[in-house]
Order: C-alpha cells, then sequence, then structure tokens
C-alpha cells in the first residue's frame, strides 16, 4: 500500500510489481486446497476498497485501475452501491469491489500446522547433521544470508464488537492508510502502520493514535469496540519486495524468507517451490536468493 500523501503514481506496475503480482495470484489459487488441507476457513466475500476525501478518491481509482490493468476482477462502485453492499462505513467518497480478495485467519493457520506437524517440531537444533536447513527466521537472518532482508514495523489492533461489517475494508482515510478485517465471533483487525526502523518492533502511541482515527472515521461504529489488542511485528522487506527462496550457494541451505507483505498469501506456493528447491529444481530467478550477493561482492 502506498505511503501517506503519495497519491501521483501513475497506475501502471512496475516490472517488479507485476512479478509479486503474478506470485500472489498463483499463490491465491492454491489457497482453497490449502485451506481445506488444513480444515482452515477461507472467507471470500472480497473487499470494498475505499476512500473518504478527493486525495483519497485518486489513491482508490489509481489501485482500482492498477489491479484491474494486472488483469484482477474489480468493480467501480457509487457510494449509493457501496452503502448497499456494506452499510457499517460512513460516508465515503468512492469504492471499488474486490471480488476475489479472499481472507483467513494466520493465527488459525499456523495453529493447524503446528498441530500436523506435531511431536517433529522441536524447540533446538536437531544434533544430527541435516539434509536441508530452511531459513526461515522472519526480519533477521543468520549471516552470512542477513543482508537482502530489513524489518518494516507493522502495528495492528485487534477489536471485538459488532459493527454489522460482512467483508473486508480498506482504504485511505484523508490520506492514512486502514484496514479493517472482520471475522467470525465479532473480532476485527485494524491495521497496518508501516515504517523502517532499525530498533525492536514496539507498539507506538502515534501507530495507534492513527490507526484509531483512520478507523473510526472510517466505521464509525467502531467507538463502541473493545480493544483487545495492539502489537508490532517486523515484515521482512527486501530490496525487490519479493522473496527468497531457493539455493544459496551453500550445499543444503535453502532461505524461505523475506515475504514482506505478503508471507501469508505466499505460503502455499513458498511450500511447493521451496520442496522443490530441495529436490533440486532450479528457482524461479524473480524469487532466487543469490540475486543479492553479499556486498563485498557487489560491483
Ligand atoms: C502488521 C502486519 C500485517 C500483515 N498483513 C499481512 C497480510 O494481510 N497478508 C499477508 O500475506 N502477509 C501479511 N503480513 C506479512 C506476513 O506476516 C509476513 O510476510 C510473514 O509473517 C513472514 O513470515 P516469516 O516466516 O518469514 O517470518 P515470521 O512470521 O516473522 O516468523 C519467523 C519466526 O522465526 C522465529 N525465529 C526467529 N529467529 C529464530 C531462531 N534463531 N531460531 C528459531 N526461530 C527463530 C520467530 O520467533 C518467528 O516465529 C503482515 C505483517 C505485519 C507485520
Amino acid at each position: 500500500m502506498p505511503p501517506r500523501g503519495c497519491s501521483r503514481r501513475p497506475a501502471r506496475p512496475w516490472h517488479g510489481e507485476s512479478a509479486l503480482h503474478a506470485l500472489c495470484a498463483e499463490s491465491a489459487r492454491l489457497w482453497p486446497s490449502y485451506a481445506a488441507a488444513l480444515a482452515v476457513p477461507l472467507h471470500d466475500s472480497g473487499t470494498l476498497l475505499v476512500g473518504i476525501d478527493a486525495g483519497d478518491r485518486r489513491e482508490v481509482e489509481r489501485r482500482a485501475a492498477l489491479l484491474a490493468g494486472l488483469g484482477d476482477d474489480v468493480e467501480v462502485l457509487d457510494g449509493r452501491r457501496a452503502r448497499a453492499l456494506e452499510p457499517a462505513p460512513g460516508r465515503v467518497s468512492s469504492a471499488a469491489m474486490l471480488a476475489q480478495d479472499r481472507a483467513v485467519d494466520p493465527r488459525a493457520v499456523l495453529s493447524a500446522l503446528l498441530t500436523r506437524l506435531g511431536a517433529r517440531v522441536v524447540a533446538r537444533a536437531p544434533v544430527d547433521r541435516p539434509d536441508a536447513t530452511v531459513i526461515a527466521t522472519g526480519a533477521r537472518l543468520p549471516a552470512p544470508y542477513a543482508h537482502p532482508v530489513r524489518g518494516v514495523r507493522g502495528e495492528i489492533l485487534r477489536l471485538r464488537g459488532d459493527v454489522g461489517l460482512t467483508r473486508v475494508l480498506r482504504g485511505w482515510v484523508r490520506g492514512e492508510p486502514v484496514y479493517v478485517v472482520p471475522r467470525p465471533g465479532g473480532e476485527m483487525v485494524v491495521g497496518a502502520t508501516s515504517e523502517e526502523h532499525d530498533g525492536p518492533p514496539v507498539v507506538t502511541v502515534g501507530g495507534v493514535r492513527r490507526l484509531l482515527d483512520a478507523a473510526t472515521e472510517l466505521v464509525p461504529g467502531l467507538d463502541r469496540a473493545e480493544l483487545c489488542e495492539a502489537l508490532a511485528r517486523d515484515r521482512p522487506g527486501t530490496l525487490d519486495n519479493r522473496p527468497l527462496v531457493g539455493p544459496t550457494g551453500d550445499a543444503g541451505v535453502f532461505p524461505a524468507a523475506g515475504h514482506f507483505r505478503h508471507g501469508v498469501l505466499l505460503a502455499p506456493l513458498t511450500a511447493r517451490l521451496l520442496a522443490d528447491a530441495v529436490e533440486g529444481a532450479a528457482p524461479d530467478p524473480s524469487l532466487d536468493p543469490r540475486r543479492f550477493p553479499p556486498p563485498e561482492e557487489r560491483c
């Protein structure tokens, strides 16, 4: 999502963006069978993209045109149609329906994966020499593989209440990017800030305030919701925003890292590509970890 106030970019993808979109689309196609195998619900009521003021409207239009240009199913709506679909938001100046967007609860996915793996998950390094070592330590990779990945802090809130929201709302409120994801049982996730930083990911007063201001202006009923949790995590960003999946050049060492904003979406595709890499398949060049040589090897 573009940073605050950045609305001048034309609605054309840059090369890396379309490569990333293609990966995301391929992984999205794998999600229904992946979710079924894990017995995790996948919510497919789509995402309503919305904006409040004139600047937000330009962001909605730019994003809608970009996604339509990349082949997504995008329907631009007037305010009346948007309200008929989703009455919970207050006044919106612009809206677009992204019907193919799906949502899943990442905690439910992780818990299902851990249950499936059972006793094979150990809290210490195995003593035997492994056939393959997969590096998947998030925003901080061990040396000598650390250099392509940096932490980009994201803060999110978990709220509880009944505001009658039936699908994901995503958009801009006076330039502030925000989304609200309703979950069964009344939980709502509000996110997400985005900030480059060197320290540990901590929840900040400013981050929480910006999220709450934007979310409550977008959905006024959230004012009465319970604020259950605020948390911060580092997204593992790379220089080209694409993950690192494949061989390192060191025998038996394979990163599955650098998934930045799309690690959940890209999980099934990553699992497949990683298994192929471990079995000796050539990596997808756009994900090849060797595309970022260590600093001393660069010209
Ligand atoms: C606020 C926010 C919102 C997001 N929203 C979305 C979204 O809507 N859709 C989406 O697809 N993605 C989203 N993401 C991105 C997604 O969460 C990441 O891409 C994904 O979590 C990266 O997965 P990972 O396994 O590389 O790292 P992590 O999820 O960070 O997991 C790394 C794990 O490794 C462990 N670890 C670290 N060091 C060691 C060690 N030395 N030994 C053993 N274990 C270690 C850590 O404790 C951690 O459990 C979001 C991220 C944030 C922060």
